[in-house]
């Protein structure tokens, strides 16, 4: 008798402590799973990239109440940010700075009540709504549309000595860098509108701009390459290709060569500018968006659509042809206008 008592104590004590642990496990994981969605943001309409496209859209997806948040990036109104004279963007017949009409950009998007936010977008899941976006590889956000405005970054030769010397007198930003080098000599390598406008630019600081073009003519428009040439302290080295970025610490020369008559010249110079031209910032969507072969976002003629829906590109990381302020500013206005269609549609706004 005794010994049955036992046993049925034993059994049951068994099967009340497995149930609890059961019951432990199980509310741990309600705990959990409910830790893990309040880390989880859910917006209706995600903004990445603050240049002109991301703006725009953000004030027309916050006009039309889509209460949209914008991540800045890495670097908050985009390239225009590192540019000087602005002549071209209309409505400013005097011109404007390039960081001063960013701030414009920034304060109109906040006066019409977007969310505007530091951060870099790292990671995306595009496979099923709602879209999921990592945040600094940390915050989780989820979205029913998203607008890429995440534009260009500058090009690099892809030499050596470039990158030991990045920082000690290398540089891809004139109007960044170029006080460094008042009074003395510099080398810009390019023939685009950014090399000419850096090269001016920098020859209203520097005892002589020496200018590194590879072919025997310049891509820049031609009021800007009137410039140039026209600047008596800018030297241009028509064919010509940089070999060698010669220095220890700090540049102190750049060994370039004439690709039609292979003659080596050394050029002393304490700055050594890169303006070749950028590359698409659309690497962390290579694996879910249409991309063609330099990475630069494919959208259907005529809208802002990506090949997902509700994933729209605005600005210079879908633009090779055009990648001017007004059109990307133009772009974003249709990625908004496209989102707010989307959003209605699905009746998710
Ligand atoms: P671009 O692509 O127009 O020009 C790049 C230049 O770099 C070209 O001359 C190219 O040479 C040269 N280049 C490329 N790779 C190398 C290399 N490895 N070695 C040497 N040279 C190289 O870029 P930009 O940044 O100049 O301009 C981009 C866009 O922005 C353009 O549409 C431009 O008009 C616009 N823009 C407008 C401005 C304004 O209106 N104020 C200011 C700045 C830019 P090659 O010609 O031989 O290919």
């Amino acid at each position: 008798m005794l010994l049955s008592i036992v046993s049925w104590l034993f059994h049951n004590s068994v099967f009340l402590f497995v149930k609890t642990f059961d019951l432990l496990v199980f509310l741990a994981s309600i705990i959990l799973q409910v830790m893990e969605n309040s880390t989880i943001e859910k917006v209706q309409l995600l903004i990445i990239g603050s240049g002109p496209a991301g703006y725009t859209a953000a004030v027309y997806a916050a006009r039309a109440n889509m209460k949209p948040v914008l991540y800045q990036g890495i670097q908050p109104g985009g390239q225009l940010t590192i540019t000087t004279d602005v002549e071209n963007y209309p409505g400013f017949p005097e011109g404007i700075q390039g960081p001063e009409l960013m701030i414009n950009f920034e304060k109109q998007a906040q006066r019409m009540g977007a969310d505007l936010r530091y951060g870099l977008a790292t990671k995306v899941d595009l496979s099923k709504q709602p879209y999921k976006v990592w945040i600094d590889d940390e915050k989780e956000i989820e979205t029913n549309a998203i607008i890429i405005a995440t534009g260009a970054s500058a090009k690099w030769l892809g030499i050596e000595s470039e990158q030991r010397l990045n920082g000690y007198g290398v540089s891809a930003c004139a109007v960044c860098d170029g006080f460094f080098f008042k009074g003395k000599e510099v080398a810009i390598v390019g023939a685009g509108d950014t090399a000419a406008e850096e090269a001016l630019y920098l020859s209203k600081l520097c005892s002589t701009v020496h200018m590194i073009v590879r072919r025997d003519e310049m891509r820049a428009s031609k009021i800007m390459q009137d410039r140039v040439k026209n600047t008596s302290n800018i030297k241009i080295y028509w064919n010509t290709e940089t070999e060698e970025i010669l220095g220890e610490k700090t540049v102190e020369a750049v060994r370039v060569k004439n690709n039609k008559t292979g003659e080596l010249t050394t050029i002393p110079v304490r700055g050594f500018f890169v303006a070749i031209g950028h590359q698409p910032n659309s690497d962390i969507f290579k694996d879910w968006l249409k991309m063609d072969e330099a990475g630069y976002i494919e959208t259907i003629p005529g809208t802002a659509k990506t090949n997902v829906e509700g994933v729209f590109a605005a600005g210079d990381v879908q633009d090779k042809i055009y990648r001017q302020a007004v059109t990307a500013a133009g772009s974003g206005c249709m990625a908004a206008l496209d989102a707010e269609r989307y959003l209605s549609e699905k009746g998710f706004h």
